[in-house]
């Protein structure tokens, strides 16, 4: 089934159309991928989806229950941005903790969780250091780590890989992929990037002005006879 379902959802800023009345459903396990150029309203449809926008009108349905507004931390979607978002002042294994730690989840079971997620980016003799100690991949790897501790059905990417150079992007695809993979989650991944997009997604969105021209296949986007 649809693990995320949008009916004419739309942002106006003022008079401007950010993202016009727009429809789409994701199914469950997908990774939507969604691609435009700057400005074409990528960023605040996810945002809408995470929650920390509110949208002027329509509904987005994710598990069968409507959004709303409520912070990103508290609700079963994980969330990963392009400057990483981690905590300054806090250790990795802090950093890792603390979706667990603010639902109340008990000591020894945050522990094991740690562990695990540190274990699953490889990052486990990372735990005490502090997020400045760490390359922009491993903090990126972090951030990962902690956006799918809590075990999210549905996990947003918002240009997860832009402050990385070429090598990295490359490598850290891969991990993106094999993490899916693992966790199972259904993924929504904004890009501005076709080859990015083409390797990581069952499906493509493409943005242009506010609207999602069209949705396809990589193949059936960017194989055309
Ligand atoms: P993208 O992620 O594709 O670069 P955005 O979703 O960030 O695009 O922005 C879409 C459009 O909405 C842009 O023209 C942007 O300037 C405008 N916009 C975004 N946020 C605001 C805001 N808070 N107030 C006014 N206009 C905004
Ligand atoms: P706090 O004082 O807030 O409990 P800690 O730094 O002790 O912060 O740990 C935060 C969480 O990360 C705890 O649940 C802890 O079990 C786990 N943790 C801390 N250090 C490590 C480590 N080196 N390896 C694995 N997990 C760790």
């Amino acid at each position: 089934g649809a693990a995320v379902s949008i009916h004419n959802l739309c942002k106006r800023y003022n008079n401007f159309e950010a993202v016009v009345p727009t429809s789409v459903e994701i199914a469950s396990g997908d990774f939507f991928a969604i691609i435009g150029p700057s400005g074409s309203g990528k960023s605040t449809l996810l945002g809408m989806i995470a929650g920390y926008i509110d949208p002027s009108a329509g509904r987005i349905v994710v598990d069968g229950r409507d959004i709303v507004p409520e912070p990103i931390y508290r609700r079963n979607i994980g969330m990963v941005f392009q400057n990483y978002a981690l905590f300054p002042h806090l250790s990795v294994a802090q950093n890792v903790a603390y979706p667990l730690k603010i639902r109340g989840v008990a000591k020894d079971e945050i522990a094991k969780r740690v562990r695990e997620s540190l274990a699953m980016v490889r990052l486990e003799a990372f735990a005490s250091r502090m997020p400045s100690e760490l390359s922009g991949g491993q903090q990126q790897r972090i951030a990962l780590a902690r956006a799918s501790i809590y075990q999210p059905s549905i996990l947003l990417m918002d240009e997860p890989l832009g402050a990385l150079d070429k090598n990295l992007r490359d490598e850290m695809q891969e991990e993106i992929k094999r993490f899916q993979q693992e966790l199972g989650a259904t993924v929504i991944y904004v890009t501005h990037d076709q080859q990015e997009a083409a390797f990581l997604a069952d499906r493509i969105a493409i943005m242009r002005d506010g609207a999602m021209t069209q949705i396809g296949s990589p193949r059936s986007l960017y194989e055309q006879p």
